[in-house]
């Protein structure tokens, strides 16, 4: 029996809208108390209206630019009925027929090159609410701040053939959508969920296809598809069917979860929203859109192999985040040695950034670049401009000033460091005496005596060639 896995993904992304979709309900909701965000729109009152929001069509339609889709004049919004506790209208305002976004595609990167995944359409819906499930004291309640919140589901064609390439798929999509800042995409947060339907193909025969609901880590798309793979496997081994059917992940007990068999999309009665008028989108809101594009992390990767020409391991750990490959393409402008600034960035600045919560260094990069250049000029040493480099980030103080007052900088002066000299070998008979009896690591211990007078500064190679010529005299 050969049989080969056929992933594909529907995603949920949260768009980064300082309101609802359809209401001016902050969707700052995060942490905030239960049902504080709401309003009578967003709770399905009778009678209230809701009137669309602006901001998120555009962030739609740069996501649906940038992922190469097909943007029609013409979409609208349907009502997609089902009774839900946290859905207290009855019905969830979302794209059925006609969506903002047909199309489209992503190239996987990696090892073998890039792999084409098709996507099948983008759209605009709003979420639900939430239920917490409070078993201990027998009871469900419900949160609806998150009722309304925008969201666009973009659908792939199956063509993903394992749970690791679907997991690699999320990953990239997730970076691009962060690079857009159409989506902070924060999966903690849930602000980037993902269904996954799997099937496997005997013999070339595709099979029945199931579902798993909500993933929401790289970790549980990987692993619920790997056991869902495995199942059906196991089913057809020992000859059975496989059931249409929907499961849950449970992460702590890795374990699918029955949920239920799944409804026909007939079930949902989709109709045109009568509240909300079709959506007509111009070739000039289009093209305005298009050139506002960011370079997407993949363009950039591409630029910098062949301008920087740096490992491919630098790259992927600079580019990972927009804010930190900017940082480092403006480092790179001020100090153009794109090695020195990458090692400089992956070593020093990423591990001070780590400690804290910013987005991007806190230190501007002219005052990074200053510092690069004076440990290139062998005004400091290397080690000592790592503990500048530590001070200039935490107070944030231009690095030159730091070097002058604590007085850092490298004593290159022979008629200073020839005085030195003369002082150590005074103070030091013994291993002078030693040295001049033929013992070579003598002359070590010397030169760290120089150079603990002038607390590190001086220059090793000078201190050592000073101290030698003075004891074959
Ligand atoms: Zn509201």
């Amino acid at each position: 029996m050969q049989t080969e896995i056929v992933i594909g993904l529907e995603i949920h992304v949260q768009l980064a809208t300082r309101t609802k979709l359809f209401c001016g309900c902050s969707t700052d909701y995060f942490g905030a108390p239960p049902n504080r965000h709401c309003c009578p729109v967003c709770l399905g009152m009778p009678g209230a209206l809701p009137v669309l929001n602006e901001r998120a069509v555009e962030l739609a339609l740069v996501a649906a630019l940038a992922l190469g889709c097909e943007i029609p004049s013409y979409s609208r919004f349907d009502r997609k009925q089902y009774f839900y506790p946290d859905l207290p209208k009855g019905y969830q305002i979302s794209q059925y027929k006609a969506p903002i976004a047909l199309g489209g595609h992503l190239d996987l990167e990696g090892d073998g090159g890039g792999k084409r995944v098709r996507l099948r359409r983008l759209h605009l819906e709003e979420d639900a609410g939430k239920l917490v499930h409070d078993p201990a004291a027998g009871r469900t309640l419900v949160d609806l701040n998150r009722c309304g919140v925008p969201l666009i589901e973009i659908v792939t064609e199956p063509d993903l053939r394992s749970p690791e390439e679907a997991a690699r798929f999320l990953k990239q999509l997730r970076q691009i959508l962060r690079y857009l800042e159409v989506s902070n995409c924060d999966m903690e947060k849930g602000e980037l969920r993902c269904d996954a339907n799997l099937s496997l193909s005997v013999d070339g025969q595709l099979g029945t296809k199931t579902e798993i609901k909500n993933l929401n880590s790289f970790k549980a798309v990987e692993e619920a598809l790997r056991a869902e793979a495995q199942r059906q496997r196991s089913l057809l081994e020992r000859g059975q069917r496989v059931m249409q059917q929907t499961f849950g992940w449970d992460p702590e007990r890795g374990r699918l979860e029955p949920q239920r068999t799944k409804e026909e999309a007939e079930d949902y009665r989709y109709f045109p929203d009568p509240d909300l008028v079709p959506l007509t989108i111009d070739e000039a809101w289009k093209r305005r859109l298009r050139e506002q594009l960011p370079e997407l992390p993949h363009e950039k990767r591409r630029r910098w192999k062949r301008e920087f020409e740096l490992p491919d391991y630098d790259i992927r750990v600079l580019t990972e985040e927009r804010g930190i490959a900017e940082y480092f393409e403006r480092v790179v402008e001020l100090h153009p040695k794109p090695k020195d600034v990458s090692n400089w960035m992956m070593t020093e600045l990423l591990r001070l950034l780590a400690e804290e919560e910013h987005p991007v260094p806190k230190l501007p990069p002219e005052r990074f670049a200053e510092l690069l250049k004076m440990v290139e000029a062998g005004t400091i040493h290397r080690n000592t401009g790592k503990d500048v480099l530590e001070e200039a980030y935490r107070t944030g103080r231009p690095p030159k000033e730091i070097v002058e007052e604590r007085g850092l900088a490298r004593i290159a002066d022979e008629a200073e460091l020839a005085r030195l000299a003369d002082e150590v070998i005074a103070e030091q008979p013994e291993a002078v005496a030693n040295f001049r009896a033929g013992n070579e690591k003598a002359l070590g211990f010397l030169v760290g005596q120089l150079r603990a007078k002038t607390r590190g500064r001086a220059d090793p190679k000078l201190a050592a060639r000073l101290l030698r010529e003075r004891l074959s005299r």
